[in-house]
């Protein structure tokens, strides 16, 4: 693979709640995937997150805690911030979108695009709470449901039967501020005309050209995310508005625009942008290098539901604004269910990271490993806690796990910890190395695909071929009669362990240190693996324990805890 430069982005994340094992299936965990991959494979990334901190849902959230809206986000941008690195997600930058410097950004972007007549004001009428003086965002109202009768429904979704909904389509609508009946006032905003650019979205997304050239490789996209923009396209974009009436947000930057806001997923896209500049600041990097040079690969990962911001809007306001790139892929993830149930903040039913933490010390990669390995990459997926104990067991414990442990014990019984010289090869050692060194052109292909449950598995193969090389071989029968054979034996071994450590690190950093330190590998980079990387007579550590057996009782608390 010839270096390059990337920019990956990883959703921010709304900071009204901790993050769940849905958020981390999603948008997340792969991200922070492919970006260690990348940046084994010698490429110059910038990894971009952190929280999404406007919105109706968010000052909703503090009047339920009756907190201030700077106290919520607060509390949830540090309380996910540490959770991510906690849990080993190696963000270049953990921004967030109250800093006034994005305020600005967000504002010279509206400016540019305002100036380039990129949208169109109207003015219409708005439902409007006269008691407390405010007009009301969609989640300000509730009412009956015209599908379902469902009393509580909010004025942009049904949480019940899910259908979504305009305020309009409301029975009987009421302010959430005041219980009052709104009222409808006129008000103006700035919409985006979507159905301008169906052209020029359609080629690009679905061909795969922009401006008549290649763009990208429309095989690469995941089916369901381009089925998802096709059927916005096919279906007609509309206009949406860009601004709202709300008193929490980055301001409007135009004279008599008093208690305008931008739309949130307006300004959260370019949050990504924001960071970047903060990042490349402190970093002495240029960041116009990042979103400015068409030789940079942009990657977006997202849940499902962000699919028309990314792949839809976002582009648009970039191309409007002129010379930015457009992302390279959207390889957004389809949704994670826990125990047969839809994850919910709001229900109380998830997993939450901070939580896992606690209760699992040092076993962030048992929940990284079983995150990917059952990953919602194409459809929907099922997080069990059964599953994730067998998995830990069976597969990390008994398979990875176990082959090192004999590899370092053994070497450590023989000789001292000393790795053994190599001597003649025969035919079944030649194959095994042969096989050895395609596994990182295998993992890393995956990768660059965005299989990554794929490249796990591959993983685990090597860990899988290793123990059947030795249970083959039995190298603690030959010791007493073969010490010559014998020792070949364990340096091939100890060469399929280091691979191991350096193929493991994207899925499994806590690990890959754990094995490096045990096998003291100094820095390798992941075109070493699958080679003859350590020496004769280099000298081992003792052996720790990769991985711990999980026991039932600690699982049938954790399901006792999600159903309280
Ligand atoms: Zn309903």
């Amino acid at each position: 693979m010839i270096k390059k430069r990337y920019t990956v982005t990883s959703a921010l994340l709304y900071a009204n709640g901790p993050v769940h094992i849905g958020h981390i299936a999603g948008a997340y965990l792969p991200a922070d995937i492919y970006v260690r991959y990348l940046k084994s494979k010698g490429n110059d990334v910038v990894f971009i997150c952190g929280s999404d901190e406007h919105g109706a849902a968010i000052t909703l959230q503090s009047k339920k805690e009756n907190v201030t809206t700077k106290e919520i986000i607060d509390k949830y941008h540090y309380m996910n911030k540490k959770a991510f690195e906690d849990f080993g997600i190696n963000f270049s930058i953990y921004d967030r979108t109250s800093n006034q410097a994005h305020h600005k950004n967000a504002q010279d972007f509206f400016k540019t695009l305002e100036s380039k007549n990129v949208f169109t004001k109207k003015t219409s009428k708005q439902f409007y709470d006269k008691k407390n003086k405010q007009f009301l965002a969609d989640r300000y109202i509730y009412g009956e449901c015209p599908k379902c009768g469902y009393q509580h429904a909010y004025g942009d979704q049904c949480e019940k039967c899910g259908t979504t909904l305009s305020p309009e389509e409301l029975i009987n609508p009421k302010s959430t501020l005041s219980e009052s009946t709104p009222i409808k006032k006129e008000t103006s905003h700035w919409y985006l005309p979507m159905q301008l650019h169906e052209k020029w979205l359609k080629n690009w997304i679905e061909k795969g050209t922009l401006n008549n050239k290649k763009y990208h490789d429309v095989s690469s996209w995941k089916k369901h995310v381009i089925g998802q923009c096709k059927s916005w396209i096919d279906g007609g974009l509309q206009e949406r508005a860009m601004t709202r009436d709300l008193d929490w947000g980055v301001k409007v930057p135009i004279k008599d625009t008093e208690g305008k806001v931008l739309y949130v997923w307006l300004d959260a896209p370019i949050g990504y942008i924001s960071a970047t500049k903060k990042w490349a600041k402190t970093s002495k990097k240029n960041w116009k290098d990042y979103w400015q040079n068409e030789n940079t690969e942009l990657i977006h990962f997202i849940g499902k539901d962000n699919i028309v911001f990314h792949c839809i809007i976002f582009p648009i306001i970039l191309k409007m604004h002129g010379n930015y790139i457009l992302p390279k892929n959207v390889p957004a993830n389809e949704f994670l269910n826990l125990e047969g149930k839809k994850l919910s903040t709001s229900r109380n039913w998830a997993i939450w990271l901070h939580k896992y933490l606690e209760d699992f010390k040092g076993q962030e990669d048992s929940l990284r490993y079983m995150l990917c390995a059952n990953a919602p990459e194409n459809k929907d997926a099922d997080f069990t806690w059964k599953d994730f104990q067998a998995r830990n067991n069976n597969e990390l414990v008994a398979i990875f796990g176990n082959f090192i442990n004999r590899v370092v014990i053994l070497t450590n019984k023989y000789w001292a910890g000393n790795v053994p010289p190599r001597n003649n090869l025969n035919n079944y050692d030649k194959i095994i190395l042969e096989k050895l060194a395609h596994f990182p052109i295998k993992i890393g292909n995956a990768i660059e695909k965005f299989k990554f449950k794929e490249a796990l598995a591959e993983l685990i193969n090597l860990s899988r071929l290793g123990n059947k090389y030795l249970a083959d071989t039995e190298p603690w029968k030959l010791k007493n009669t073969d010490e010559v054979r014998t020792a070949t034996i364990m340096n091939i071994s100890i060469q399929i362990a280091a691979s191991l450590a350096i193929l493991c690190d994207p899925f499994m950093p806590f690990t890959a240190n754990k094995l490096k330190t045990i096998l003291r590998l100094s820095n390798f980079a992941w075109d070493d693996a699958g080679k003859i990387i350590i020496t004769d007579n280099h000298k081992l550590n003792p052996t720790t324990h990769l991985f711990e057996k999980i026991e039932d009782e600690k699982i049938q608390e954790q399901i006792d805890k999600l159903n309280q």
